[in-house]
């Protein structure tokens, strides 16, 4: 989605629009984030407006996810929703030397006549994703020497770790 610079005044607008899973999803990979994808689009619902040469952007991004889990390797759903407040100044030389007060302000910036939001608010779901994703908390994972998914099967491989109750029940296997 991209705004002319020119259109954005000093009374909010407000924008709502949807961020196709083709935009998302390549945003997503050439950002090297395979472990995740986007089934549908993403909702951006935001407002917009300038103070002299800085464009603020203050929304709300909503979607669902498929993850990938770390550890059982199965693709599970879950949604995405995310406040984001952006501001956006022009770029220059002396850009470095901007400073703001507020920690909660993302700051970024643009060059010439468009502005592109797509990456911003790519960069914004990339903050909502989990760093590891994980099915639940839970997850066994798979056995590292048969591959089952231990959520849903059993294996009569031993167990790698000395869980005490585990231990047990190889014993009785053994002894018949
Ligand atoms: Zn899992
Ligand atoms: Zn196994």
């Amino acid at each position: 989605m991209k705004l002319n610079v020119h259109e954005i005044e000093e009374i909010a607008k407000e924008l709502v629009y949807e961020e196709s899973t083709g935009s998302l999803n390549g945003l997503l990979v050439h950002g090297q984030v395979c472990d995740f994808e986007f089934p549908t689009p993403a909702e951006v619902r935001l407002d917009y407006y300038r103070a002299g040469q800085e464009l603020f952007f203050q929304g709300h991004i909503s979607g669902e996810v498929i993850g990938h889990c770390a550890r059982c390797l199965e693709g599970y759903t879950f949604d995405i929703d995310k406040d984001f407040h952006v501001v956006l100044v022009p770029k220059q030389p002396l850009a470095e030397a901007v400073e703001l007060d507020d920690d909660d302000l993302d700051l970024s910036f643009y060059d010439g006549d468009a502005v592109d939001l797509s990456p911003l608010v790519l960069e914004q779901i990339i903050l909502a994703l989990p760093t590891r994703p994980l099915c639940r908390d839970s997850c066994q994972g798979l056995c590292p020497t048969c591959g089952v998914n231990l959520n849903t099967e059993h294996c009569s491989c031993a167990a790698p770790s000395g869980d005490p109750r585990l231990a047990v029940l190889r014993n009785l296997k053994v002894g018949h």
